[in-house]
Order: structure tokens, then sequence, then C-alpha cells
């Protein structure tokens, strides 16, 4: 089984909720660039400071910055055997910093498909449940929008190693097929 993998899908596929049960099954970390800014903004760090507001708004935040922490993170003793990295590369800029930085290639991009409607249905149920700043209707729309202009092209750059997976159904069911689909490449 592959163990560099890039997980992608817009926002509410699903990604943080497979990501960790992949990175339990094959024992490599979870990168979540999301998490890390959030964590990064909990703690008021000069990049949660610089991240704070475009987070809300559900922009991206810079390139150099993101790129920055990814860089450092996959240079940690635990990433060096495998990792998963989600909501990472954003777009081609981001796609072609990590081909060109010191980790090695990408193995596997598992693209999660869910349909526009059931993502807002999702993201305005987890803004409700976890208060998270960006999971309101209008940061929701823009965070699609930007997702099919920057990351959805992300498809079409990484051609035949994409695998594209049903992300409707329940946690389990979908992990079943990330975990089939993983299993063939
Ligand atoms: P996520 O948890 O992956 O949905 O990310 C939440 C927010 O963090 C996004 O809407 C962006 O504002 C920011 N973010 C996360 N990853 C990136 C990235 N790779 N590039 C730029 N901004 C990002």
């Amino acid at each position: 089984m592959p163990r560099r993998i890039l997980l992608l899908g817009p926002p509410g596929s699903g990604k943080g909720t497979q990501a960790a049960l992949i990175s339990k099954a094959l024992g490599i970390p979870h990168i979540s660039t999301g998490e890390m800014l959030r964590d990064a903004v909990s703690a008021g760090t000069e990049l949660g400071a610089k991240a704070e507001a475009l987070m809300a708004a559900g922009d991206f935040v810079p390139d150099d910055l993101v790129v920055a922490i990814v860089d450092e993170r996959l240079r940690q003793d635990d990433a060096q055997s495998g990792f998963l990295l989600d909501g990472f590369p954003r777009n081609v800029a981001q796609a072609e910093a990590l081909g060109s930085s010191s980790a090695p290639d990408i193995g596997t991009v598992i693209l999660l498909k869910v349909d526009t409607d059931e993502i807002v249905k999702r993201l305005m149920k987890r803004g409700a449940e976890q208060g998270r700043a960006d999971d309101n209707e209008e940061t929701v729309r823009r965070r699609l929008e930007i997702y099919q202009a920057e990351t959805a092209p992300l498809v079409e750059f990484y051609g035949s190693s994409v695998l594209a997976v049903d992300g409707i159904g329940t946690i389990d069911d979908v992990f079943a097929r990330v975990a089939l689909a993983l299993s063939g490449s």
C-alpha cells in the first residue's frame, strides 16, 4: 500500500474524518494544514495572526506561509516513512512547491466526491455543532467557489495518481471504499 497519500476533496467532503482513519490504519501521520493553522490562531502566534481573518472569510492563507509549515512538518522524524496530507496542496502552486521540496513523491491521491447540496448541508451542521468560525453559509459558498477555481485543477495535475471515491454514505462505508482504492493502488 502507498504510504505517501494526499487527500483531495471539497470542504465538507469528509477529508478530516477519513484522514484520521487512514492515518490510524496505516500508522502514518495525518498532516492537516487547516488544523495546524487553527492551532496557530488559538495559540496566538505570528502565523495565527496573519491567518485568522483570511480563514474566517474562507480565503486561502498565502502559499509561502502554508508551504513553509508543511515543509517543516515533513522534515520531522515521524513523516519519514510516510504521511497523509489533508488540505494541502490546495492549488497548483502549492503542488509544485511540494513536488520540488525534499519530500518524496506523492504515491496516491484520493479524491472524495460529494455534491454541493450535501456539502452545504454537512457544513451548516458542523458549524452548529463545533462552532467553527468558517462554517457559515456565506463562507461555505466562498470556500466552494475557491475550491472549484483553485483546488479542482489538481485532479488534472495529479492525473493517473488520482483515485476517485464516492464520499456519500456513512463514515464506515466511505472508509471501506477508500481502503479498497488504496489496496489496489
Ligand atoms: P480546512 O480545515 O482544510 O478546511 O482549512 C480551513 C481553512 O484554512 C481554509 O479555508 C483556508 O483558509 C486555510 N487553509 C488550510 N489549508 C490551506 C492551504 N493549503 N492553503 C491555503 N489556505 C489553507
